[in-house]
């Protein structure tokens, strides 16, 4: 069997980015290795902090850095101390755009017992599609008249043909893969212009599945249905904007920020994805042990399955699904008391069940404040240099034989029949099983 290897840029920004992060890559190297391959991680130091030492929060060439990658996994940016805007722009939509990250996937899922303001919500699974390169965050518009007191902003939405045809085809192929009804979020009958082409472009995609119901629903009846009737929805397409909002609502379904991951890819699934947690920085509870880790690694389970790993996601899926279950391994923003590194010794313990690691070991995976590359080399992680310091990684990562998911043979295919057991033992809804589930899946998290 040929080993495989998985190299993965870990971004952990900033606040509780790091925090998460690091008690996600030992539960992705665990799974990896369960399959019989290894994670290869490079810790990249992106970010507000870099910010203030550099003036940049990221190389300019971060997009070309990164390709040299299989996947990004990435925590959160954004600190009191740097405008907001810095680095949303130039590091996320930096990445977003120039990997050409056209479509952005927020799985929606209701772990049973886990605590919402929504009083029901048992059964919820849905996902959000949002197109993710244009719409309201096309970044371009001006201020004019500053200072005498008639200051004037335009901010101009752009929607494209192009890329409204690509997000929704991907939507209402995750919508047949899923055997789900499709929601296309609209509000035409106000902005007469931009949504009257997301219409149009969305009713010829429509066309050419005949076998997916959909309808469409403009945005504030759509706020509504997502808390009175979450269960009727399976996919939901939608714009930049609609789609951030929605999607964070759908995260308090799901029981939280904390709860929600997310993908970044090319809606073709090919190049290089970020994967990443709905939430942001959440600066106020940064080093207090308070971050939930879960929407990380579940970020990290999508990327598994975008990247070929899909019994190693299904392994991540298992255990996290082990781990809400067990009222002592929730942190509080889900009703618990556990800290993130005790949730992340849980996750390790649960995806390890048969192989477990020394105690000391154990102990030390995730603590907050922990970098990923400290995280991964106390898992036992193959650590290598910073990117930056690698011009030449494009080889070494070529030399891999292509990106798996992509192109490689599905992983549960490589386990003996003695691992796929081990493979299968998980509980829990986010279940899934290494030998049915789609190999290149990016969505169905959970
Ligand atoms: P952004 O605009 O960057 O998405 P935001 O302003 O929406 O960020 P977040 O940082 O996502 O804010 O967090 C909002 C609040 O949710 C935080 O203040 C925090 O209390 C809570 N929160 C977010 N993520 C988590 C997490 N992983 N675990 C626990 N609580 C969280």
């Amino acid at each position: 069997m040929t080993e495989r290897v998985l190299r993965l840029a870990a971004i952990g920004g900033d606040g509780i980015g790091p925090e998460v992060v690091a008690a996600t890559l030992p539960v992705l190297a665990a799974a990896v290795e369960g399959g019989g391959g290894t994670l290869v991680v490079s810790d990249l130091d992106w970010g507000g902090e870099r910010y203030l030492r550099t003036g940049e929060v990221a190389p300019a060439d971060a997009p070309d850095i990164v390709r040299n990658f299989d996947a990004v996994l990435f925590g959160a940016v954004g600190r009191y101390d740097v405008p907001d805007d810095i680095p949303v722009w130039d590091l996320v939509i930096r990445l977003r755009q120039g990997l050409q990250l056209a479509v952005n996937v927020r799985p929606v899922h209701a772990f049973p017992g886990v605590p919402s303001p929504v009083r029901d919500v048992e059964g919820v699974d849905f996902v959000v599609v949002r197109e993710n390169t244009e719409g309201e965050y096309a970044g371009i518009g001006g201020r004019a008249h500053g200072g005498t007191g008639a200051e004037i902003a335009v901010e101009v939405a752009v929607h494209s043909a192009a890329a409204i045809r690509r997000v929704a085809g991907y939507a209402f192929q995750e919508a047949r893969r899923r055997s789900a009804p499709l929601v296309a979020v609209s509000k035409s009958n106000a902005m007469r212009h931009g949504y009257a082409l997301w219409d149009q472009v969305v009713a010829e995609v429509a066309a050419g599945f005949p076998d997916v119901a959909w309808e469409r629903v403009f945005v504030d009846a759509m706020a509504a249905r997502m808390i009175e009737r979450p269960r009727s929805l399976g996919v939901v397409l939608a714009s930049n904007l609609f789609g951030d909002i929605l999607s964070d609502l759908g995260a308090v379904l799901g029981g939280g920020l904390g709860m929600a991951p997310s993908a970044n890819i090319c809606a073709d699934g090919s190049g290089v994805g970020l994967f990443e947690p709905v939430h942001g920085s959440a600066p106020d509870i940064a080093g207090s042990g308070a971050a939930n880790p879960l929407g990380c690694v579940l970020s990290g389970a999508m990327l598994l399955d975008h990247t070929g790993f899909a019994a190693a996601a299904a392994r991540v899926r298992d255990a996290v699904a082990v781990t809400v279950a067990d009222l002592t391994a929730r942190t509080p923003d889900i009703g618990g008391r556990a800290t993130t590194a005790q949730v992340a010794a849980r996750l390790l313990d649960a995806v390890t069940a048969r192989r477990r690691p020394a105690r000391s070991e154990r102990d030390s995976v995730g603590r907050p404040g922990l970098t990923a590359r400290e995280a991964g080399t106390r898992a036992g992680m193959t650590q290598t240099p910073d990117a930056e310091d690698q011009p030449d990684r494009a080889t070494t990562v070529g030399e891999t034989g292509g990106l798996p998911g992509r192109n490689a043979a599905p992983e549960a295919s490589q386990l003996s029949e003695d691992e796929m057991a081990d493979t299968v033992s998980g509980a829990g809804p986010a279940g899934g099983t290494a030998a049915d589930e789609p190999e290149s899946s990016t969505a169905g998290n959970g």
